[in-house]
């Protein structure tokens, strides 16, 4: 078998964690598998270069700053290499320009399109454990790129699938995927497996254990990603095609997220003719702001209110905005919300269930929540309320749609 493991930040954090990694790549290669392994930087490593290079302007140079900060996966994947070596097996780590991973040229962002196979099957050929890192690609001119945060899960994916591993393996800190976080709800369930669409739902919604663009990747090659930990055994989770779910009971809801990171701002009485919105949206898209929930109340007297959601870090320049947009189009006034909070349930099976929704707006009403805004998709019900009701609002919902561990003994 072809195996593909990656491990993340904290799962190399030092030489006593690396030797933890190596001995876990060797169990695989004496099984008769052939590795590839892909590291991250060091927790903390890729935030501490990133500081240095803001240290200096605060707008880097962005070519420059992928050449400092795709060091650090190169510093654990010379470590891990040395030390699979000092443990007597042979390894080569092969660094992305080396292998040619080959990404478009946009700096801190970059896409693959395409992997250059022969280095790393002539290594593999040569029984050697090829170590490659994490996170970083070569345009088509030859310079450094990097994937985004979070990264070198895309690393591993593409990898798997352009290599056509049997196995792909994301190793993190935590031992899989669950129900929400059990930092928020002590009942929180691993779960076993979980589809490509609701992991990426999961995902977008703000629960970090992959990089939204490994997901897609993995969809869209049909690559299972196995999710564990590489401190704790466990079986993880396997996140793969609806169609391979089959065996699952059926879930009608897979999974509670929430999120505090977004803000709300609403445009008052705004005038209820053609035009208006898309002349607040251009505005807003224009300063590449991104947009979440939007929502335009029933207009009284030919006057409307517009609300919508934007992450907290772009709320003041939104505020500002709109404040004078308000004044160009004749609206009354601007008033912004930092204090929300955005819960969903997300699950396959709302496309066949009726009354999902109207389920979780009871949960919500019985403890006295009041929904701010709605937004929907398929599988996917998200609803804004106060930031102070956040963590209520997923320990009730996390209970009422049947999610809770049945081992957690209840309080009281
Ligand atoms: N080191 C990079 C980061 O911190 C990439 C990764 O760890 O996946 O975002
Ligand atoms: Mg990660």
């Amino acid at each position: 078998m072809l195996v593909v493991q990656k491990y993340g930040g904290t799962s190399v954090r030092d030489l006593e964690r690396i030797g933890n990694v190596a001995r876990k790549a060797i169990a695989y290669k004496e099984k008769g598998n052939d590795m590839i392994v892909v590291v991250s930087a060091m927790s903390g490593e890729t935030d501490r270069l990133l500081n240095l290079a803001h240290g200096i302007a605060a707008f880097p140079d962005e070519r420059e700053v992928d050449v400092l900060i795709s060091t650090g996966e190169q510093v654990t994947s010379a470590l891990l290499a040395m030390t699979l070596k000092s443990m007597g097996y042979d390894a080569v780590s092969v660094l992305g320009c080396q292998v040619r991973i080959i990404t478009d040229s946009s700096f801190g962002k970059a896409r693959i399109n395409d992997i250059e196979k022969e280095k790393i099957l002539q290594e593999l050929r040569a029984g050697k454990i090829v170590i490659v890192p994490g996170f970083q690609g070569v345009d088509e001119e030859g310079n450094i790129t990097t994937l985004g945060r979070g990264g070198s899960d895309t690393t591993a994916v593409a990898l798997a699938a352009g290599l056509k591993a049997d196995l792909c393996e994301i190793y993190t800190d935590v031992d899989g995927v669950y129900t929400t976080d059990p930092n928020i709800c002590d009942k929180a369930r691993r779960l076993d497996k979980i589809s490509y669409d609701e992991m990426l739902e999961m995902a977008s919604l703000g629960a970090k254990v992959l990089q939204i663009r490994s997901v897609e990747f993995a969809k869209k090659y049909n690559v299972p990603i196995l999710v564990k930990s590489s401190l704790v055994e466990g079986q993880g989770t396997l996140v793969c095609r609806e169609e391979d779910m089959m065996s699952m009971e059926k879930v009608v809801v897979s999974g509670v997220t929430y999120s505090k990171n977004e803000a709300k701002v609403t445009v008052n009485k705004v005038p209820d003719k053609p035009g208006i919105a898309a002349k607040i949206f251009t505005a807003v898209s224009e300063a590449n702001i991104v947009v979440d929930i939007i929502v335009q109340n029933i207009s009284h007297a030919n006057t409307t209110d517009i609300t919508f959601t934007v992450a907290k870090a772009d709320a003041k320049k939104a505020y500002k905005m709109m404040e004078g947009m308000a004044k160009e189009i004749g609206a009354d006034s601007v008033s912004v919300d930092e204090d929300i909070a955005k819960v969903s349930i997300v699950g396959l099976g709302m496309v066949s269930h009726a009354g999902i929704a109207s389920k979780m707006f009871s949960v919500l009403s019985a403890e006295g929540i009041n929904i701010e805004a709605i937004t929907t998709s398929e599988i996917k019900i998200s609803c804004v309320i106060a930031k102070k009701y956040g963590e209520l609002a997923v320990q009730a919902l996390h209970k009422a749609f049947g999610l809770d561990r049945e081992d957690v003994k209840e309080e009281n």
